[in-house]
């Protein structure tokens, strides 16, 4: 079995057969990476620009269901999904340098959000090392607050009520599902 990407829908498709409702499509004509894509994302290089033909499939038939999704990509960004190639070469036709300006400054907002996700769980886990090895986990309280709080200061609250690493790295996930669910009912 090749591996292959994973397009996400902005409208589901419905199974003719089944109904069953159908989000995406699996594609090998991109980096073939096991990632998952949904509009507007970077998927290939910039000078691609090009209709993707994908035949739907539905989970619940386990089969092919003879509809076609047609995927349209400009400077390798995902535009939309038609369902005609006619369709797909208008999306193209319709873009233009503002729209992927716009796009771009969305795509990079949110990279820059990833980046900023990833430095603070890469912090966590020094910080966990860190505070277990030096054994401040069993260390006496009354202790002169110093420059140690400022070191840890984002991770504290999940480091000082920490028994073990295993504790503080749960403490660390739950208050994490917890800024999601708030972020979600916003969103
Ligand atoms: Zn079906």
């Amino acid at each position: 079995m090749g591996m292959f990407d994973t397009i996400y829908f902005d409208k589901p498709y419905y199974c003719p057969k089944c109904r069953t409702r159908i989000d995406s499509t699996q594609t090998k004509a991109f980096e073939q990476t096991l990632a998952n894509f949904y509009m507007t994302d970077c998927v290939s290089h910039a000078e691609e620009i090009r209709v993707v033909k994908e035949e739907l499939f539905c989970n619940k038939c386990s089969e092919f269901t003879g509809q076609y999704v047609y995927i349209a990509v400009f400077r390798g960004i995902l535009v939309g999904v038609a369902d005609s190639l006619i369709e797909a070469r208008y999306m193209l036709n319709d873009m233009n340098l503002e729209k992927l300006l716009l796009w771009y400054h969305d795509l990079y907002k949110n990279y820059d959000k990833k980046v900023r996700e990833n430095e603070s769980i890469l912090r966590f886990m020094r910080n966990v090392v860190e505070w277990f090895e030096q054994g401040r986990h069993v260390k006496k309280k009354g202790k002169k607050a110093g420059i140690d709080h400022i070191v840890f200061l984002f991770d504290r609250e999940y480091l000082k009520k920490a028994k073990d690493p295993l504790d503080a790295i749960k403490r660390f996930l739950a208050a994490r599902q917890k800024e999601k669910k708030e972020r979600d009912v916003f969103e």
